[in-house]
């Protein structure tokens, strides 16, 4: 099943031993799998790539877990949010995110009652054609917890359109620090497995690829014997694993399309059209598997959290839980004067406000690191940012073009190309921070990118009067779509059947 050929891309950042748990055996060893439930949690209406959610509660409305607590506004392509915990909604405003982003944002006081709404229970004995499949991880609020937070749904569909031969699961993180996907794969490898197989049909894949560091022994294991127990009711679909150096930033799509079908694309290329693949990341597969098989919405999710003086941890927390319930679960982890990170150490904003800051569905690791005082030079032409940019670009040519304002020689000298790894201004001896202003300029073309996916999704969404109208008082679609609901049973031909129909347990 896993061919024994290693790929990978040029240049990036070995992180080595020094920031390389995974090689830490006292650190494996340290794992612990912790449950938080917090006080409160304040969940922001925008966590995704599109446009934000609209608020469906008030100020003391009760709210269960699982409940839609946000819609997306009529005729926008955007994804609900639910709540994770039961409890009193207190406070509606505006907060600003560390990214900049300005979302409105529900906070819900935790009545420590975790009643849950009906709906989120088990299905059964039941198929779902592709159409549905993708109707219910759009209303269970999925994006991608690897990046941006592209909706799923749309992505899905894209892929669909583009007629993709191979589907292909990203369990390749390798940003220091963070072992979020990890624990999932280990935790879960056989939902992580059936999410992929299940959206592996949905967009008529024929082969499910899964992508892994060489040196992640154990979830090589873990992923083997799940594809073996599960592969007899997916037929239809080849099985691969495939090995990956270890290094930063592996899991990029562009990066992969390069490594595995030794394809250059340019920015805005998709791989879906140029490769004829679509690249999903293992978290967001088991998001995928929690709604269609459980009825579980996006409302929680694994994050590390962990330093570089201290121990590290993995803990499944609801989605909008404050940084700060998280670090005291942690007692190990000070923070004294040492940075508080949203986000890997590399590309991770620093926080100041950690009660009124938190976890986003994209939030995948808490980084708690010393603050390194790296003395500010001018460029020393050391060349080190040149031989660790993944995409091949000269970061101190280009940020002196962007700080002269040469902005179309920027373009030219690829500038757009920058996927923001934070890999430059990591080795930089001069303590220059390259990547903000570069990224930030090739981010103006990406967001064009996004938007157009967008946009094409929300045409399609607009046929489906049904999708738009599903959305009122304290339900998702999620709903819909309960056992026996016969006016949704047609099926199309692509229609998939989950494993567990005919009492089959996985
Ligand atoms: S220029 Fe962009 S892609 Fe290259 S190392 Fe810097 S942040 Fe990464
Ligand atoms: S790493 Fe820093 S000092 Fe070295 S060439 Fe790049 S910008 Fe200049």
């Amino acid at each position: 099943m896993a061919d024994r050929r290693l790929y990978s891309f040029y240049r990036g950042l070995f992180t080595g031993d020094v920031l390389n748990f995974s090689k830490r055996s006292p650190f494996v060893k340290e794992i612990m799998f912790e449950r938080v439930y917090p006080a409160k949690i304040i969940l922001p209406m925008k966590m995704h790539s599109g446009v934000p959610a609209v608020p469906a509660v008030k100020v003391d409305d009760y709210v269960r877990v699982g409940q839609c607590v946000g819609v997306p506004a009529k005729g926008t392509f955007s994804v609900p949010v639910h709540s994770g915990i039961s409890g009193r909604v207190t406070d509606i405003s505006e907060i600003r995110l560390p990214n900049g982003i300005l979302t409105p944002a529900v906070t819900i006081r935790n009545d420590m009652k975790r009643t849950r709404l009906d709906s989120v229970r088990p299905r059964s004995g039941f198929k779902l054609s592709a159409q549905e499949s993708i109707g219910i991880i759009r209303d269970a609020g999925i994006c991608g917890m690897g990046g941006e937070g592209i909706p799923t749904a749309a992505k899905l569909r894209r892929a669909r359109t583009e007629v993709v031969k191979d589907f292909l699961v990203n369990c390749l993180q390798s940003e220091p620090y963070s072992t979020s996907d990890l624990v999932a794969i280990t935790e879960y490898p056989d939902y992580v497995v059936l999410g992929s197989c299940a959206c592996a049909r949905v967009v008529g894949a024929s082969k499910c690829i899964f992508l892994i560091s060489e040196n992640r022994k154990e979830q090589r294991k873990a992923l083997s014997n799940s594809i073996e127990k599960i592969k007899a009711d997916f037929k239809d679909l080849e099985f691969e694993i495939k090995l990956f150096r270890e290094r930063f930033p592996q899991g990029y799509y562009r990066l992969v399309a390069r490594a595995l079908y030794g394809k250059n694309l340019a920015a805005g290329e998709t791989i879906e059209k140029a490769c004829k693949a679509v690249v999903f990341n293992c978290s967001t597969m088991l998001a995928c598997w929690e709604a269609l098989s459980d009825n579980i919405p996006m409302m929680s999710r694994i994050v590390s959290v962990t330093g570089d003086s201290s121990g590290g941890h993995n803990m499944l927390v609801p989605i909008g839980t404050p940084v700060s319930e998280i670090l005291s679960n942690a007692q190990d982890i000070k923070n004294g004067s040492d940075m508080i990170v949203w986000g890997n150490c590399l590309t991770g904003i620093e926080i100041n406000d950690p009660e009124n800051t938190p976890i986003v569905k994209t939030t995948s690791v808490i980084s708690v690191v010393r603050r390194a005082e790296v003395p500010r030079t001018p460029c020393i032409h050391c060349g080190l940012c040149s031989e660790c940019c993944p995409m091949n670009l000269s970061p101190n040519t280009i940020f002196e073009m962007l700080n002269q304002g040469l902005r179309q020689k920027a373009a030219e000298e690829g500038a757009r190309d920058c996927i923001a790894c934070g890999s430059c201004s990591y080795v930089c001896p001069a303590g220059i921070n390259l990547t903000t202003a570069i990224a930030s300029f090739a981010g103006e073309g990406r967001i064009i990118e996004i938007n157009s996916l967008l946009d094409n999704s929300s045409a399609e969404d607009k046929t489906s009067e049904e999708m738009k109208t599903s959305y009122v008082g304290e339900a998702s679609l999620l709903e819909d779509y309960a056992d026996g609901d016969e006016d949704r049973s047609v099926r199309s031909p692509d229609a998939i059947t989950l494993p567990f129909e005919k009492d089959k347990e996985v």
